[in-house]
């Protein structure tokens, strides 16, 4: 199987602070990675450096047995068989969708009826058969970003590279777009590495979710695994939601939150530190055997509430209910359970 293998990764652009710093880790063959982050923290250095487009300063990237790039070499990106998507997809104004589609198919030398066939299967993987004539400024944003997905599919790459492809998309568009990347990967069987700041899309499509902060990976793990247990405050606060708590590591702070149970959280470590607990809102329910909170915030979203809630310290904690209840009320609440980060 062939993996795709980054070893101690690191690219310094000589402006303080490498925009990547040591980063490892293994891609499985057909495995979809997300690399989520904020702005800044070097995602799109990633992508580039196994596209080939930048060079690492330090480390490696190999696929298989293949060695792609390291600090003295670098294979050229047209010898790599991977296909990048960008966020501004980058189409031809002056091909039609069939042209701009069939374009690296051209570069490589192919005509004829192979082209036509290769074009036409690409096309109807993104549901554009019915468009191919057209020109770019003719769509949709969603159509274009097909076109640029069909593109990058037609020569049939082993490494799909995509960098936050559904930003320029709306709400709406980027949850059927998901659903398009889903079963493109599905059916190509490519390696994608699938770059986003959005932590739902990345949830949505990926089989491995890998986080970065200020250049580093501070966690890697299946979807679920990160949700459930996230590590450390950098990955708890960017992967869905929650409260991240603050909790003295005092024998009586527990209960002075109101919450005895905290303490097998927290575990046992030396007085005079403090803990970061994360709590999910959907581990906080209303219980008439749970703690009297103060209601800070009450927003409708449809199929519940999402509240705010005061604890007995001062600190928020966001909860669901399903009926509304008026800020400044109390009500009471249980916590089912915690995560310390
Ligand atoms: P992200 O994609 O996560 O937003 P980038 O990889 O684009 O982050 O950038 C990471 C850091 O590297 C940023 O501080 C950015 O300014 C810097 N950087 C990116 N490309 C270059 C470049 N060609 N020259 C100098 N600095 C760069
Ligand atoms: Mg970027």
């Amino acid at each position: 199987m062939a993996q795709l293998i980054l070893n101690h990764l690191t690219k310094d652009f000589g402006g303080g602070r490498p925009a990547v710093s040591n980063v490892s880790l293994t891609v499985r063959e057909g495995g979809f990675l997300a690399l989520l982050g904020p702005s800044g923290c070097g995602k799109t250095t990633v992508l580039r450096m196994i596209a080939g487009f930048e060079q690492p300063s330090d480390g490696s990237i190999d696929y298989g047995e293949r060695r792609l790039s390291d600090a003295s070499r670098a294979l050229p990106p047209e010898k790599r068989n991977m296909a990048m998507v960008f966020q501004s997809y980058a189409l031809w104004p002056h091909m039609t969708v069939a042209e701009n589609v069939g374009y690296p198919l051209k570069v490589r030398g192919i005509s004829g009826e192979t082209w036509r066939r290769k074009v036409g299967e690409a096309l109807a993987l993104v549901k554009l058969t019915d468009y191919a004539e057209r020109r770019p400024a003719a769509l949709s944003g969603g159509q274009r970003q097909r076109v640029a997905l069909a593109r990058c599919l037609v020569t049939s790459p082993d490494v799909v590279l995509l960098d936050e492809p559904l930003a320029n998309l709306d709400q709406h568009l980027r949850k059927s777009m998901e659903e398009t990347f889903r079963i493109f990967h599905e059916r190509s069987g490519a390696t994608m590495v699938y770059v986003t700041h959005d932590q739902s899309e990345a949830m949505a499509l990926a089989t491995d979710v890998a986080v970065m902060s200020e250049g580093r990976l501070v966690q890697m793990a299946a979807p679920a695994d990160i949700y459930a247990r996230p590590e450390g405050t950098v990955v708890g606060g960017l992967i869905g939601r929650g409260s991240i708590l603050k909790v003295p590591v005092a024998e009586q702070a527990p209960r002075a939150l109101g919450w005895p149970q905290l303490r097998e959280v927290i575990g046992s470590a030396p007085a005079g530190l403090h803990r970061d607990v994360l709590v999910r809102p959907e581990h906080v329910r209303p219980d008439a055997e749970g703690i009297a909170l103060e209601v800070k915030a009450c927003v409708y979203e449809g199929e519940r509430f999402a509240l705010t809630l005061a604890l007995p310290d001062g600190q928020a904690l966001k909860a669901y209910g399903d009926t509304a209840i008026p800020v400044g009320q109390k009500a009471n609440f249980a916590i089912a359970s915690a995560w310390r980060l």
